[in-house]
């Protein structure tokens, strides 16, 4: 009897089996519920094709939050005419059965329909943020993030939204945008998991053959390359930029596109990175994002640095 009493009340507390909806108005209601209920919600957007850094952003919104949703939904908006929408990975079941054992309390899996009825009309660009980097090589493609993002949003009305500094030009246009239109929702940031080699990792990655996975690691080891340059005292953005792309001429497969060393919170272009230098009053956070094709693939990295 005894020591039946406290297996019953392990079970009892035990979280509901993962559900799984597609029509907004039932999600909406589920997460109402939980509101009522006093239950703090986060939410994690994905594409699905998860891997383990979806999975860290699930386990940090779970840390953080008393039930967490996840949506899996392949954008067609932030898609641009020759991307590759269609043969986008969609391995539905593994994708479930991961988020379940990763604690996702609700999956969201909207038809297209859901998000995108026959007479929407509505777009939602963060102007600025999104026309630079990622924005400039895919015309359009962030105003199909955040209208995406937005409508997301208005559905689940989570406490917090978490993001992957993989995707750091992401993150900050959402972040803007949540600002911007007074959303209330406080967005997180998780920062990129690598494999073992330093890859980050991406759904994109599955494009690979197995010479060009070997290569892939050519925008790992050029933000590498930046690191010790800024570590041993480089502060000329050209010659950072230069130390990466010296590091990708090794990799044959890679073609490079672009390398730029920006101001973390705006995206300008910096070229003197003294604290005191020719950009004085500019933030003390550098970006160096990277992107470049490795055979069927457009992979894009970066990495943050703390000017002193
Ligand atoms: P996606 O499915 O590619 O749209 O990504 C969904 C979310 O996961 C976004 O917030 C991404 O920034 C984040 N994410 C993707 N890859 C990684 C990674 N390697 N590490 C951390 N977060 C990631």
């Amino acid at each position: 009897m005894s020591a039946s009493r406290p297996r019953t009340r392990r079970v009892a507390r035990r979280r509901a089996a993962m559900r799984r909806l597609a029509s907004p108005g039932r999600v909406r209601a589920a997460v109402a519920a939980w509101r009522r209920a006093s239950l703090r919600v986060a939410f994690v957007p994905t594409m699905g094709a998860i891997h383990e850094g979806h999975l860290s952003l699930v386990r940090r919104a779970r840390a953080g939050a008393d039930r967490v949703v996840a949506s899996i939904f392949v954008n067609p908006l932030q898609f641009g005419p020759r991307e590759d929408l269609a043969r986008y990975p969609r391995p539905v079941g593994r994708d479930r059965a991961l988020l379940a054992a990763a604690g996702v309390d609700l999956l969201w899996e909207p038809r297209p329909a859901d998000v995108y009825p026959p007479d929407h009309r509505t777009r939602v660009t963060v102007e600025g943020l999104s026309g630079v980097l990622e924005g400039a090589a895919r015309p359009g493609h962030f105003t199909g993030v955040s209208t995406v993002v937005a409508i997301l949003l208005g559905v689940v009305a989570p406490d917090e939204l978490w993001l992957g500094q993989k995707d750091a030009q992401q993150a900050l246009v959402l972040e803007r945008m949540v600002r911007d239109l007074r959303l209330p929702v406080r967005v997180r940031r998780a920062p990129t998991v690598r494999e073992p080699d330093g890859l980050a990792m991406s759904s994109r990655n599955a494009y690979l053959s197995p010479a060009e996975r070997a290569q892939a690691v050519a925008l790992w080891r050029g933000l590498a390359a930046a690191r010790a340059a800024l570590a041993g005292g480089e502060r000329s953005a050209a010659r950072v930029e230069r130390a990466v792309r010296a590091v990708w001429r090794r990799f044959p497969l890679v073609r490079g596109e672009y390398v730029a060393v920006v101001d973390a919170a705006t995206l300008e272009p910096l070229r003197d990175l003294r604290r005191g230098g020719i950009h004085p009053g500019r933030g003390r956070r550098v970006l160096v994002a990277v992107a470049a094709r490795v055979g069927p693939a457009r992979l894009i990295d970066n990495l943050e640095w703390s000017r002193r």
